[in-house]
């Protein structure tokens, strides 16, 4: 089989075959050049020694910082390829970094340590693929499946747990039923995994094809990442707007939403404070103030896996708006512009439309247009370049103050008029601003 390696890759490859070394690209690289994706990063496995890895590209080629894993980034054309020795790890006492790293003299021994099959691949042009495990069969009929005993495999590293579930997500595969069982026996060892790892598995994993497949199979193992969701799992919603429970609708959510990781993880956490706020009237549920339950929960969540602040806070502010009623008119369509930002506002009629339809009852089906509805006057306000924000206003704090205002007056005075501007009672027109300004100065 031939596979095309990128052209830095494979020169690093030649000239450490050059040299007498055996090296073979690795892992996720060749998983995905057989899945004719371009892989956004390579990895080369070979038989150098770091130091010896160092002397064949030169000191000033390579960066060290993964040295003590046996890593060695070289950098060719200003683009980095992770070339590591071969190696296998011992002992996981904390179930999170193997106890010592330890070089071994063959690729197969390289392969076994690899997570799974369809990652423990190797290539190269000379060998063509190497394929200890099936890791081909398994690509070709969508398997993810553990090297050797899932038990043992998870115990070494619970992170696997999750990864097993994100590739399921992204490549759309199934697991194999022992691997799927041992995930869900061990799930609870998530618990000793770095917060950082944990929320980059996560966030592949939502991005998933299949993300909604994912989070309702491995309930367990989600559950074991993020304990704050457990409580929604089964929770019947007795509401005529919903058609299934609490978690059901939020996996539905998160695959129906279109965007980045913001909306994504807004759909996973958006009514993660429903089973807190629940109470029925006349046989109808309702949650009221979930909004806000979930946005506190939520940021606690993002806190702990150490989500960046930047993130967390558009997260969180979409989820604390996520069903706040907007209507239909320019006005009041500014009015959540200015309050979130024009391309916050955009992604919470994404997240709308995603709940709507996840909702899936004709009530719900029939509301799922809003989102258009909206849009269409969203476009219309930035086509016509409206002012919805106190910096586009025509009038500044220092005119008021030029006026006569003081103190805390200046900042309301100034919202007070944004605020007519944007229900356009007043053109945003300085010497209109001014005069009216003047009106009302104490
Ligand atoms: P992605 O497409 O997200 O980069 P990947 O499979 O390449 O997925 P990486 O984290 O880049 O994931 O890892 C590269 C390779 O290293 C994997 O394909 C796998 O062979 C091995 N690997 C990574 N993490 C683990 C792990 N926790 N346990 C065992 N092997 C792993
Ligand atoms: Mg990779």
């Amino acid at each position: 089989m031939n596979l095309t390696l990128d052209a830095g890759a494979e020169k690093i490859i030649e000239t450490l075959e050059e040299k007498g070394y055996k090296a073979y690209a690795v892992g996720g690289c060749v998983r995905d050049l057989l899945l004719g994706k371009i892989p956004d990063d390579y990895d080369v496995a070979t038989s150098a020694f770091p130091e010896e890895v160092i002397a064949v590209f030169g000191r000033e080629n390579v960066a060290t910082t993964g040295l003590k894993h046996g890593t060695v980034t070289v950098i060719l054309k200003g683009k980095p390829f992770e070339v590591t020795t071969f190696r296998s790890e011992s002992g996981y006492s904390d179930h999170r970094r193997p106890d010592s790293v330890k070089f071994v003299g063959s690729l197969a021994e390289d392969l076994k340590r690899r997570d799974f099959t369809v990652n423990a691949v190797a290539y190269n042009g000379k060998e063509g693929l190497i394929d200890l495990y099936g890791g081909l069969s398994d690509l070709e009929n969508g398997v993810i499946r553990a090297v050797g005993d899932p038990y043992e495999r998870f115990s070494e590293d619970a992170l696997r747990i999750l990864r097993a579930a994100r590739f399921s997500a992204a490549l759309g595969f199934k697991v194999e039923e022992k691997t799927a069982r041992a995930a869900e026996e061990l799930a609870k060892d998530l618990e000793k995994v770095s917060e950082e790892r944990i929320f980059a598995e996560l966030t592949k994993l939502l991005a998933g094809k299949n993300a909604t497949e994912t989070l309702l199979k491995f309930h367990g193992v989600i559950f074991a990442a993020i304990p704050e969701l457990g409580p929604c799992y089964k929770f019947l919603q007795r509401s005529k707007w919903h058609r299934y429970d609490v978690y059901e609708h939020t996996a539905r959510a998160v695959g129906y939403v279109k965007g980045g990781a913001v909306e994504k993880w807004t759909m996973l956490l958006h009514d993660i404070g429903k089973p807190d706020c629940f109470s029925v009237k006349d046989g109808e549920g309702h949650f009221y103030g979930h909004n806000l339950r979930s946005a506190e929960i939520a940021k606690a969540v993002l806190k702990r896996l150490k989500a960046p602040k930047a993130f967390s806070e558009k997260v969180v502010t979409l989820v604390s708006v996520h069903d706040k009623p907007i209507r239909f008119t320019s006005a009041a369509v500014k009015r959540e512009m200015s309050a979130i930002g024009k391309d916050l506002f955009s992604s919470l009629l994404e997240v709308k439309r995603a709940d709507n339809l996840a909702q899936g009852t004709p009530l719900a089906l029939s509301e799922t247009g809003n989102a258009d509805k909206l849009k269409e006057i969203y476009e219309e306000v930035l086509r016509r370049g409206d002012c919805y924000t106190l910096a586009a206003l025509k009038i500044k704090g220092g005119d008021l103050v030029s006026l006569g205002y003081k103190g805390e007056e200046t900042g309301k005075e100034l919202k007070k008029l944004l605020e007519e501007v944007i229900n356009g009672n007043l053109p945003n027109d300085r010497e209109r601003l001014l005069a009216e300004a003047k009106k009302r100065v104490k």
